[in-house]
């Protein structure tokens, strides 16, 4: 069952950026099914080639373009690519993005007597802390410098970034990607307000825990019991439990959708069980 039925992209081109992970491929096999013409964007051709094979074997309309959302030069050679095989970006959906252990601290506390190997705030590394901020912040901000001067004016143009639950209130041990996720939901309401008068809308979703193949075994043992960090997080997750991919694609859909979202601009859409409604107590 798909909810994709409910909207029609027919003749839209949808640009997926991150599009060879594992959530923004996810987003781009759905989107596919609308009608729409996805381009889907990763530095890593040979997946991204892989989904985007997958949506044109199942009928859908699809593309892999290698591309570094770092790289302007790389960005305007893919754009350049795509007006010609496809027309010119309707909708953008920033999804390249993530964390890096080089900026990661393994104590969720300071304290007095840390072991000496412990990698503490003080270890951070300045090019891990760049690394996760140049991917999230510009790695958003400058393929929306190069596709949505394309959309400006265009009916039902819009862009959809993805935040993270931890730019409401960072999480312990990753202050760089809570930082660069802040700074995607103030973004946001920055391009929602610049482009007000020139039609295109952008919002952003905050996805809250999901399971994926690549974080069941952190947050499962071996029986299927959560770990410990799994076990705080469904202590503070109202309803209980672990989102799934697919719950995050009703929210893109929606937002995406002119006929559901006209009036929608500039919001940050949490999707995480009352995660960030709930202080605890
Ligand atoms: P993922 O690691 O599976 O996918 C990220 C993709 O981005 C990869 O295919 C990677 O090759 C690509 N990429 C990395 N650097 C790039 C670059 N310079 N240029 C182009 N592509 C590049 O991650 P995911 O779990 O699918 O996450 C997708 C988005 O959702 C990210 O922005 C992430 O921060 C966000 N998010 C994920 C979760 C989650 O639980 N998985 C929760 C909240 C937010």
């Amino acid at each position: 069952m798909t909810i994709a039925k409910n909207h029609n992209f027919k003749d839209k081109v949808v640009v997926v950026t991150g599009a060879g992970g594992v959530l923004c491929a996810y987003f781009a096999k759905e989107i596919a099914k609308t009608g729409a013409k996805v381009a889907l964007l990763d530095i890593n051709l040979e997946s991204a080639t892989a989904y985007a094979d997958e949506i044109v074997k199942e009928g859908g309309i699809a593309k892999a373009y290698q591309t570094n959302v770092l790289d302007l030069v790389s960005i305007q050679a893919t754009r350049d690519a795509i007006a010609t095989d496809f027309g010119t970006c309707d909708i953008l959906i920033n999804g390249a993005g993530g964390n890096n252990p080089k900026a990661t601290t393994d104590n969720e506390f300071h304290e007095m007597n840390l072991a000496e190997s412990t990698k503490s705030f003080f270890e951070l590394d300045k090019a891990g802390v760049e690394f996760v901020f140049n991917l999230n912040y510009l790695g958003t901000l400058l393929p929306t410098q190069v596709f949505a001067k394309d959309m400006i004016g265009k009916k039902g143009a819009n862009i959809v970034n993805i935040s993270s639950m931890n730019a409401y209130t960072p999480l312990t041990k990753i202050p760089a990607y809570s930082g660069a996720k802040a700074a995607i939901s103030n973004f946001t309401q920055w391009l929602a307000v610049y482009f007000s008068h020139v039609g295109i809308r952008c919002n952003a979703i905050a996805p809250g825990f999901l399971v994926s193949n690549q974080n069941r075994g952190l947050l499962f043992d071996a029986e299927g019991k959560p770990t410990a960090r799994a076990g705080k997080i469904l202590n503070n997750t109202p309803m209980g439990r672990f989102g799934e991919a697919e719950e995050l694609m009703g929210s893109i859909l929606f937002l995406m959708d002119e006929n559901y979202a006209s009036f929608v601009n500039g919001v940050v859409l949490p999707i995480d069980g009352g995660f960030s409604a709930y202080s605890g107590v």
